[in-house]
């Protein structure tokens, strides 16, 4: 009974209601963030309708290219979905967050041989895209005239059969372009996925997504960084520290061997390599990098 009163009586409108795409290269990585975020999701596999138990939050599986529309008409409050999609689609939708995943750039891609010099070598030229509405903006705001082929898929191989002179396409290491014998030569678009939200959200479902943003902050955070802790001769100490960021500053503790500290610090993953390369130079000892899980500032 009071499963019935709960679930369909008052919960049910407080949930919020999250888009994912149902298969492709988001799909797993949207799931582990939730996951991550300390949120189990029931029988995720059936890639349906699914909710959790341990955060009012019900998943729905979509097509990517659907979720902006669906989260404009708030069939879905928040979905995760790559910018190239939400700025194509340009629905009035809001995005919160990067999530540092699906990392890509949509490009323009000319056949290996041929000339290109600079933009206004496109003029004329017929370009293969599934994103017209992006490619049309980069040739307006460059003053370039090209005429622009709506295809859906396998953009790439729209040259070699004669359908087009270029094409624009999503591209992360470059090796679909490289293999039909394309180079890329302009870079409309750095796109990773967001999170994006509906514009009228009720303070309720807000507070909901404010939680998740908290957490999705701590995860990415972590992500950036690592925990490091090192051995040090306490007359090589003033000069370890001033080397270590930390994030107030590094914790020192005194070694059981007399004359020796270990000392405990935060490190960003762009910096890392740098810093423990110095670190080793100015003599710290049996050097222990490890992942952190959440990141609490
Ligand atoms: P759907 O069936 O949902 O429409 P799709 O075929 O359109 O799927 P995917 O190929 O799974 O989509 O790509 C989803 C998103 O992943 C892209 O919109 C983009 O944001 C991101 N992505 C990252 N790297 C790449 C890449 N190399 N090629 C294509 N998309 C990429
Ligand atoms: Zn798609």
């Amino acid at each position: 009974m009071n499963n019935f009163i709960s679930n369909s009586t008052f919960a049910t409108g407080s949930k919020l209601k999250v888009a994912i795409q149902k298969s492709g290269r988001l799909s797993e990585e949207s799931l582990k963030l939730l996951k991550d975020c300390g949120i189990d999701l029931r029988n995720v596999k059936d890639r349906l309708k699914t909710e959790s138990d341990n955060f009012p939050l019900e998943v729905f599986f979509l097509r990517d290219d659907d979720i902006p529309q669906y989260v404009e008409d708030g069939v879905a409050d928040v979905g995760f979905v790559g910018e190239n999609v939400v700025y194509e689609k340009n629905k009035k939708v809001t995005v919160v967050e990067k999530l540092g995943f699906g990392k890509c750039r949509l490009s323009v891609a000319v056949k290996k041989g041929d000339d290109y010099t600079d933009i206004f070598s496109l003029n004329g030229k017929r370009i293969a895209t599934s994103y017209p509405v992006l490619v049309k903006n980069f040739l307006d705001k460059n003053n370039v005239n090209a005429e622009i082929h709506e295809i859906s898929g396998s953009v790439e191989i729209a040259p070699g059969i004669g359908l087009a002179d270029a094409v624009c396409d999503l591209v992360s290491s470059g090796s679909t372009l490289f293999m039909n014998g394309l180079k890329e030569v302009e870079i409309i678009l750095q796109s990773q996925a967001v999170l994006i939200k509906n514009n009228h959200l009720n303070p309720e479902l807000q507070a909901l997504l404010n939680k998740i943003v908290f957490r999705i902050e701590s995860v990415k955070r972590a992500k950036n960084n690592k925990y490091i802790l090192l051995n040090a001769p306490n007359e090589k100490l003033s000069e370890i520290i001033s080397l270590l960021p930390g994030m107030k500053s590094p914790t020192v503790l005194p070694l059981a061997t007399e004359g020796w500290s270990s000392v405990h610090s935060v490190l960003s993953e762009k910096e890392f390599w740098d810093i423990i390369e110095q670190l080793k130079n100015a003599g710290a000892q049996g050097i222990l990098v490890v992942p952190i899980e959440k990141m609490i500032l």
